[in-house]
């Protein structure tokens, strides 16, 4: 459907033309008729006038002879505008009261002599040949002594005419007076109309532009108008009310947003972000410090991340992925936050799951490398028990072996129990209770000695110990202990039975310090860093063979961390090693 096209005008430049148009045309169509009626009454007048005269006339002459007739015709019209003409039924002029009949012409072709002479009273109004100007004629038959006659009374029209003019003068000037007056109650009236219209107008101006600061009043005793003003200000008080609870909602999603630890993003159907919450600026520090107005890409450069993006984009659906970039995993989702025909929005959440996919590759690790550790001697059993069933057991020195070799692998079976039983302990402690006690390091350290030259059988071993008796540190006894006996036993493994082992121990305002050092194997550079890892051994074989199940070191940093210190380790291989706990003052 076509539609059309308003231009918009003032009001009163738009009723102005129209009123003009309409009062113009009721004064025309109005004035037209009523001076219409009155130009017929004036001319009825005049042919009533022209009748009545003409039968008196005819009255007057009906007794006159030929001769008489022309004298007495001439006669009646005496000093009178009237002229009377009295015609033969031939057409001749047998007495005229303006002019000498014998200079007029036949008058049968005259359009009311015709008709009367065909025995009809006519009227008729027109120019005179013989007189030169305009003339009202009225002829009628008549029967005279003289013989059958054609009596024509006329009068000039110019009087008819004057008149006329003069009605026409007065309606004309009454039109523009009605047409003026008519104008300038138009103009009041849409003054009136205009001006509370214009203050409305202002003040819904306002009310577009958010401004709420004035009330508005209507300025008008008009119903219509106080409607319209009242109906503005319930809107101004509905959007002031929608505004604050949809500007409450934004600063609550806002803080929302802020606080998540998830990136969020959003972008434009140009892939150019349009907004970004705080920790999106942390997880992909940009540039000037704002991922706000810059590409997509200037900032995460992942094709599966771009393809999932137009698709949902082409959907508007929601769809997610694992990416990994720049050495950080994330779990995306992407979703369609507005669908337009030229503005589509997506949001993107992408959640850093780097840490998760971290422990959860240790989580496998572990299991994988415990089950290998668990498999080693439990296969070993498993052989020699069936080798012991096969008639080994006949032979008592051999069975003797075997038997001893399963006992071993028991016991290293319990080793690994017991070192993975106290690292589970370890990291299901959560309460820090038990790591307020007062421990003096120096009984901790001979204890463990102790414990250590029983098991390592090296009871005369050369271990130095250098530590003040009342040094004490804050934790657990027990766990403090362990962590002693890991490093010692271990020094002991790792070293020649003759070379010495020392422990010093050192303090100050930052804390203290508990170093175990040797001369024995030291750790080659490359596996300083991993040698806390669980179940990791620079040389497999000659851990087993010391009987270490590869948990020790991973206990002891386990420990110091429950104690909120730390584990370090300085060694070069073939020049010993020194670990060194530290704990916090
Ligand atoms: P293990 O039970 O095998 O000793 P640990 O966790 O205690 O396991 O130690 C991990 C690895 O670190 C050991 O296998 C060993 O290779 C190395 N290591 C630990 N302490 C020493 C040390 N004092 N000297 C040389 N190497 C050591």
């Amino acid at each position: 459907m076509k539609r059309r096209v308003v231009i918009p005008g003032r009001l009163r430049s738009i009723l102005y033309p129209w009123i003009f148009l309409y009062v113009l045309i009721s004064i025309l169509v109005l004035g037209g008729i009523t001076f219409n009626s009155v130009r017929k009454h004036l001319y009825n007048q005049k042919i009533d006038a022209l009748h009545e005269t003409t039968l008196l006339i005819r009255n007057v002459l009906a007794s006159s002879d030929s001769e008489s007739l022309k004298e007495t015709a001439a006669s009646l019209a005496g000093d009178t505008s009237y002229r009377i003409t009295v015609i033969n039924d031939q057409g001749m002029v047998i007495s005229d009261s303006l002019l000498n009949p014998a200079a007029m012409g036949n008058h049968a072709d005259r359009e009311e002599i015709a008709q009367a002479l065909r025995g009809e009273p006519h009227v008729s109004m027109r120019f005179s040949e013989t007189l030169g100007y305009d003339m009202i004629y009225y002829a009628v038959p008549v029967t005279l002594s003289a013989g059958s006659m054609v009596l024509r009374t006329s009068l000039p029209a110019a009087e008819l005419k004057e008149s006329l003019r003069d009605v026409y003068i007065a309606f004309s000037i009454g039109g523009i007076v009605f047409l003026a007056v008519a104008l300038g109650i138009t103009f009041l009236l849409i003054s009136y109309i205009e001006r509370p219209m214009a203050v409305l107008a202002k003040q819904s101006a306002r009310l577009a532009k958010l401004d709420f600061s004035e009330r508005i009043t209507p300025h008008s005793s008009i119903r219509e108008v106080q409607i319209v003003a009242n109906s503005l200000q319930s809107m101004a008080n509905e959007l002031k009310d929608q505004l604050v609870s949809i500007s409450h909602q934004r600063d609550e999603l806002q803080a929302v947003l802020d606080s998540m630890s998830e990136a969020v993003i959003v972008i434009d159907e140009q892939m150019t972000i349009i907004e970004a919450n705080p920790s999106a600026n942390q997880y992909f520090t940009p540039p000037g410090g704002q991922l706000a107005g810059l590409p997509l890409t200037a900032v995460v450069k992942h094709a599966t991340l771009h393809d999932l993006i137009s698709e949902t984009m082409q959907d508007s659906g929601r769809r997610s992925a694992t990416i990994t970039v720049r050495n950080s995993s994330y779990h995306v989702n992407v979703t369609t936050v507005r669908a337009a025909a030229e503005n589509t929005q997506v949001m993107l959440v992408f959640n850093d799951i780097t840490a998760l996919m971290h422990l959860e590759r240790i989580r496998k690790d572990f299991v994988a490398n415990v089950s290998h550790e668990l498999k080693t001697p439990i296969t070993s059993i498993q052989g020699f028990s069936e080798t012991l069933l096969d008639g080994a057991l006949d032979n008592s020195h051999l069975a003797r072996r075997f038997v001893k070799i399963i006992n071993r692998q028991t016991e290293r079976l319990q080793s690994i129990i017991d070192d993975l039983l106290i690292l589970s302990e370890l990291e299901q402690k959560q309460s820090r209770e038990h790591f307020n006690s007062r421990v003096l390091v120096e009984p901790v350290i001979h204890d463990s000695l102790l414990i250590c030259r029983e098991k390592s059988q090296q009871l005369d071993r050369d271990i130095r110990v250098t530590c003040d008796p009342a040094l004490a540190v804050k934790g657990n006894t027990h766990l403090i202990e362990q962590a002693f006996i890991n490093l010692i036993d271990n020094a002991m493994k790792y070293s020649d039975s003759t070379s010495p082992i020392t422990i010093a121990c050192t303090s100050d305002e930052h804390g203290t310090a508990i170093s175990v050092s040797d001369q024995g194997y030291g750790i080659p550079k490359k596996d300083l860093n991993r040698i806390f890892e669980r179940f990791y051994r620079v040389e497999k074989a000659r851990s087993r063979e010391k009987g270490g199940t590869g948990l020790g070191l991973s206990i002891v940093k386990h420990i110091m961390l429950q104690h909120q210190g730390s584990v370090d380790v300085v060694s070069r291989e073939g020049e010993g090693a020194t670990f060194i706990l530290r704990f916090p003052a």
